[in-house]
């Protein structure tokens, strides 16, 4: 019996990027994973979210966020979990212990760190210490697969490490969760899904860019969403072709197109290679985004937030037991008990 875990930050509405990125993926796993007796554990980092400025009200941005797992088709049963990091100060707790096993040269290269902090005057410490707490959030639940995107490799790597540090001087106490390689192949894509952003497609799409055209929110209404992509940023080179290096913006389209409709890529870049009129691509990415978004934002009308507590309740008196067995152990290993 495997754990796979899996955490999405409820700071906002997600993007089309996260929908496809991180909800999808993971409601799919859930779902074929859960009938087979694995254990699915689906959190809402809150105490991540404070790490940055929280847009709106945590506590109603976490049960839409939960709302919006549902509507991607999440399908519950006795073996998923779904709980609020904060409901569980076992997290928080061997965060601590955890940040007296790193270092500060190792927790210093982290690129989120780096990206999040630079040319900012100042910079919380959370910003700095938040893969510590990652790393907590994993180990608490000896999670073996976390479903996460290409931007959190990284802190895969780096929780594998200090669970490793502590076993060897403390005694086996963390499961080591398995590699980036092993957890790609566990996702079943042989390559981490990466939208891009619209405006600057250079860059991933994010939802904390503030350009309102760079990306596309799952709130947004159909038509506000098809106007976004009739703008996005493509190239003059006057013929269809996929190239993320050369081509990042026509190929974000393409790429786009095949992701909504669960399509290959080869398909739809073998489809749309030569077209002169970048307009008619558009044209067919803006219905395929547009149609999914009408869909989702109907399945979504109909989950009720009682639904949701119901939910947590039940997720969060599991996670209590389980983490803080988990714990007790490295509390025993370090003789605070
Ligand atoms: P922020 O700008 O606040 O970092 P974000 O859009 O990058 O927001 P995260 O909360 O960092 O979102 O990540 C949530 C999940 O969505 C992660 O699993 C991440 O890998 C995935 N994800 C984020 N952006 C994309 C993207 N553009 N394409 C695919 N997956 C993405
Ligand atoms: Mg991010």
């Amino acid at each position: 019996m495997k754990t796979i875990l899996t955490g999405i930050r409820a700071n906002s509405v997600l993007t089309l990027g996260n929908y496809l990125g991180a909800l999808l993926p993971i409601v799919r796993l859930s779902n074929k994973y859960s009938r087979e007796g694995d254990n699915i554990n689906i959190f809402v980092p809150d105490l991540h979210s404070i790490i940055s400025e929280v847009e709106g009200d945590l506590a109603e941005n976490t049960i839409r966020t939960l709302k919006y797992y549902l509507a991607a088709g999440l399908i519950i049963n006795e073996n998923v979990h779904i709980y609020r990091q904060s409901r569980v100060p076992a997290h928080a707790e061997l965060c601590w212990i955890l940040n007296c096993t790193a270092t500060m040269g190792e927790m210093s290269r982290m690129t989120q760190y780096k990206e999040k902090s630079e040319g900012k005057a100042s910079c919380n410490v959370g910003i700095f210490d938040y893969p510590a707490l990652m790393a907590a959030d994993i180990l608490l639940y000896s999670a073996n697969y976390v479903p996460l995107g290409e931007d959190q490799f990284q802190h895969i790597e780096l929780t594998r490490n200090l669970a490793e540090r502590f076993n060897h001087k403390y005694g086996e106490i963390f499961v080591i969760p398995e590699d980036t390689k092993a957890q790609v192949e566990f996702m079943g894509v042989s390559k981490p899904i990466r939208v891009r952003d619209l405006v600057n497609p250079e860059k991933k799409m994010s939802k904390s860019n503030l350009a309102e055209n760079s990306k596309i929110m799952l709130d947004d209404t159909p038509e506000k969403a098809a106007k976004k992509i009739m703008s996005a940023t493509t190239d003059s080179l006057g013929a269809v072709d996929f190239d993320f290096e050369t081509r990042p913006g026509i190929s974000n389209l393409l790429y786009i197109e095949a992701l909504v409709n669960d399509t290959p890529l080869e398909t739809v870049v073998e489809k749309w290679r030569g077209e002169s009129k970048y307009g008619e691509l558009k044209k067919q990415v803006a219905a395929s985004v547009s149609g999914l978004l009408s869909d989702f934002q109907a399945r979504l009308e109909r989950i009720s937030d009682a639904e949701v507590l119901d939910l947590l309740e039940k997720g969060e008196k599991y996670a209590n037991e389980v983490a803080n067995k988990k714990l007790h152990e490295a509390q025993k290993a370090l003789h605070l008990r």
